[in-house]
Parts: C-alpha cells; sequence; structure tokens
C-alpha cells in the first residue's frame, strides 16, 4: 500500500471523471508538474452519462467523482464549474453547460449571453467563474475532498480570441483587459478558476 496519497495517484492513477476535452487539456498542463498519471475516460475505455441534478457546483463534482470512482475502482477527480454573471443574478452558474437549453453549442451559449448582456453599461458587467473540484477515493458518495477556485472578470460586449472553450471568447480578464480566449495556455492557468482550484489540490498532495 502506497504510504502518501502522492503516491497511491502516481500507482492507481487518477481518473479524470468529464469528458470536456477543454478541462481535460487544462487539467493535463496543470498536473505535469506533479508525477500524477492522470487518466481520461477513453483511456479507461469507460463511458458514463452523469445527469447533474444536485444544485451545486460541489454537489454536482461530487456526484461525478463518486460515480466514475465506483465505476472504474480508480481514484476520480471530477470539476463542476460554471459562470455566475452579477447583471443576471448569478445566470448561468451551474448551469453554464446547459445555458439556453438542449440542442445549442458553445458559440450559441456565448452568443445568448451577449444578446442578454445588451443593453447592461460596462460599469455592470461584472461575472466571475467558479470551479469545484471533488475527489472520491472509494466511489462513496459523499466525496471525501473539495477544493475551490474562482476567477473575477467581466463579460465583454463581443467576441475575442480563439484560445480556450466555453465562455473563455467574452470573459475578460481585468488585469490585462484581454479575453480568456486571448490569453496564452499559461496566463490562463495563471489567473483561472480551474487553476486556482488545481493548485490547492496540488499543495494538499504536498501536505498529505
Ligand atoms: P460542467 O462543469 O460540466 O457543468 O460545465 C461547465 C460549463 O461552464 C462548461 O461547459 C463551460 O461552458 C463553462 N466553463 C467552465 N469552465 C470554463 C472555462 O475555463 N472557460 C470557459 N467556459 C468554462
Amino acid at each position: 500500500m502506497p504510504d502518501s496519497l502522492a503516491a497511491l495517484l502516481t500507482e492507481k492513477g487518477l481518473l479524470f471523471a468529464s469528458t470536456n476535452k477543454g478541462k481535460l487539456a487544462e487539467f493535463r498542463r496543470i498536473l505535469e508538474v506533479r508525477n500524477i498519471r492522470l487518466l481520461s475516460p477513453d483511456d479507461v475505455n469507460l463511458h458514463l452519462e452523469i445527469e447533474e441534478t444536485a444544485g451545486s457546483f460541489s454537489g454536482n463534482a461530487a456526484l461525478k467523482a463518486a460515480a466514475w470512482s465506483a465505476a472504474s475502482g480508480m481514484p476520480a477527480i471530477a470539476d463542476d464549474s460554471g459562470l455566475e454573471v452579477e447583471a443576471l443574478g448569478g445566470e448561468p452558474g451551474v448551469n453554464s453547460a446547459r445555458f439556453g437549453g438542449e440542442g445549442l453549442n458553445d458559440a450559441d451559449r456565448r452568443m445568448l449571453l451577449l444578446e442578454k448582456m445588451r443593453d447592461v453599461p460596462a460599469d455592470k458587467r461584472r461575472a466571475h467563474f467558479v470551479c469545484v473540484l471533488a475527489l472520491s477515493l472509494s466511489g462513496h458518495e459523499d466525496c471525501e475532498y473539495y477544493f475551490r477556485g474562482a476567477a473575477e472578470g467581466s463579460i465583454a460586449f463581443f467576441e475575442s480570441g480563439s484560445g480556450g472553450f466555453g465562455y473563455d471568447p467574452v470573459f475578460l480578464d481585468p488585469e490585462t483587459g484581454r479575453t480568456f480566449a486571448e490569453l496564452t495556455a499559461a496566463e490562463k492557468d495563471a489567473r483561472s478558476h480551474r487553476g486556482a482550484a488545481l493548485r490547492k489540490f496540488i499543495e494538499f498532495l504536498e501536505e498529505k
């Protein structure tokens, strides 16, 4: 039996409980500094559809981590994340991936968001990204560990940039004045909600 959690994750591997390619790329980039064997659902040939019914980032992350860990017999980490826009009362929030309903893609959802924000003045366009990671070692539905990160910014008036994924082309980083889709990968990782949550996870592994 490995004598630390980091050693366990190196030996058994850590399953990334999502099929979102944008998130997976960021996980791989940030975790590669650690000796963690991050495996995707494709790597283990496992395919699950988990309904995100918990109504909170942490609840949904726990549902996903526990289900993937139970199905694979491996430690699993899940990311539930989204965009909270102040002028929209926190929407799309936990429903960011489903904003506007079925049948829309990321580009449609960005257009819908810009349309809803059309008449909102520059000083009222504050928004933040939130990411909660849940780590399940046992597949039990109460996940053992959670890590949360946030990124403050605002909603642009139009899309710019071609990097990243999801709402990145409409999310303005206040420090650089650029959208997340215009940042380099390293710049996004240094500022993003996912980067912040993953750094907490890495710190935790170093203490364990
Ligand atoms: P879920 O965590 O699978 O419920 O999906 C979260 C949704 O939030 C994604 O589909 C994206 O639309 C959005 N999202 C989360 N993180 C990011 C990010 O880093 N950039 C852009 N959009 C994001």
